[in-house]
């Protein structure tokens, strides 16, 4: 399906939804669309597959490229202070914490009191969402976009205001402005964003944030942030530094291959940081080895560039053989990448899984996608030639 194809048909779905149509509610998707505020603007943006339920009926995946994973992590410096860590692990671990704590604020260019440690940023997505849900007020975000956030805050009482993504499939800011009042408690910024992989431009981004938080809380999921060109560059931790109401999540489940190691950061104002922190288990839910590991990571450089080294080189295989057969990738800045699809997304992930690979379908604008994480070469051509076989 032609790029042009599927503006057309997002935007006949856009006119629809205008005119009061094709809610999730009335789209029959769960919880989540019937809980949130659904302003005319939005389009629903739930995963159309139901992983749990997909792989307790479906073989083993050879290929797990579901949940963009670091297929080459933790490093061998991360590996090694994990097992160092282990001889003390009968002990609280305060000073292994406070020690990552130090070397993040460090790395940032902040202060101490400008970090909070979580295990994964799933933790810290969880206490913004309980510190900024309430009734009668709303998430603001882009649909589709990453939705852990949101869940939590709309399961809570909150409404979610959501607003497409530009052509190019980044966040429209200016859309997005014009929906801060009042009512809108925080607002949600996944960049560069998942499921579609794309990036907002980091300039345009600083100035809403600089607008915006003079009335409202902004929350920059960085996730993916290492994958991009010049990350110090396009994150937002500087406006953090320029005293602005912006609180930007890191995790090192991705470049540094921590998914199962669990740590997750945010950097925001030192009051922000107090209020998240009450919905924490304290200040820093990390076991010993899991903050000792981060912190050889952290310091990690070869590792890190090698990875992303190592995933552009699968993503240029990827779009090459997606491509090939007429397919048009959306421009990934992550270690994912979205296309659309010509089948039903729970049919292709089905097919997908019984030749051995894992992978996610999505629908939004109207049309279907696939979303696959990057593996190692070796899963990519599994992918490959499975995708030849059912495409
Ligand atoms: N934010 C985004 C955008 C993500 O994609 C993910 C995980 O995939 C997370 C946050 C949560 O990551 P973790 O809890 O492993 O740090």
């Amino acid at each position: 399906m032609s790029t042009s194809l599927n503006r057309r048909t997002w935007l006949k779905s856009g006119a629809l939804l205008a005119a009061g149509f094709g809610t999730g509610a009335a789209m029959g998707f769960p919880s989540l669309a019937k809980a949130g505020t659904v302003s005319h603007l939005s389009t629903t943006a739930i995963p159309s597959t139901n992983m749990a339920e997909v792989l307790a009926k479906l073989p083993k995946m050879q290929a797990r490229l579901t949940s963009n994973e670091n297929p080459y992590g933790p490093s061998q410096k991360a590996k090694e202070a994990l097992i160092g860590a282990i001889e003390d692990s009968f002990r609280y671990p305060r000073e292994k914490i406070k020690a990552l704590q130090e070397a993040i604020a460090e790395e940032e260019g902040v202060a101490v009191e400008n970090i909070l440690l979580g295990a994964g940023s799933s933790e810290l997505l969880m206490a913004a969402a309980l510190r900024y849900a309430a009734k009668g007020s709303s998430i603001l975000s882009a649909d589709p976009t990453y939705n852990s956030l949101i869940r939590t805050a709309v399961n809570h009482g909150s409404g979610w205001i959501k607003v497409p993504l530009t052509a190019d499939y980044s966040h429209d800011l200016e859309a997005m402005e014009k929906q801060v009042n009042d009512d809108i408690s925080l607002v949600y910024i996944v960049n560069p964003n998942n499921p579609t992989g794309t990036i907002t431009n980091s300039d345009k981004l600083r100035v809403f944030c600089d607008r915006v938080t003079v009335k409202k809380p902004v929350f920059i999921d960085e996730a993916y942030m290492d994958y991009v060109q010049n990350p110090k560059q396009q994150s937002m931790v500087d406006c953090v530094q320029r005293g602005k109401d912006v609180i930007v999540a890191r995790t090192f489940s991705k470049v540094h291959g921590f998914a199962g190691l669990r740590v997750g950061y945010v950097v925001a104002l030192p009051e922000t940081i107090k209020a998240l922190n009450q919905y924490t288990n304290g200040r820093g839910n990390i076991s010993a080895t899991s903050a000792s590991a981060a912190l050889a990571s952290l310091h990690d450089k070869e590792f890190v560039a090698d990875c992303v080294m190592k995933n552009q080189e699968t993503k240029d295989f990827l779009y090459t053989v997606l491509k090939n057969q007429g397919y048009t990738p959306l421009d990934s800045h992550t270690n994912f990448v979205m296309f659309p699809i010509k089948m039903r997304g729970e049919r292709f992930t089905q097919e997908m899984l019984k030749r051995g690979v894992g992978l996610r379908s999505w629908e939004f604008y109207g049309q279907q996608w696939c979303r696959v994480s990057l593996g190692t070469m070796e899963d990519m051509e599994l992918f490959a030639s499975a995708f030849g076989q059912i495409s």
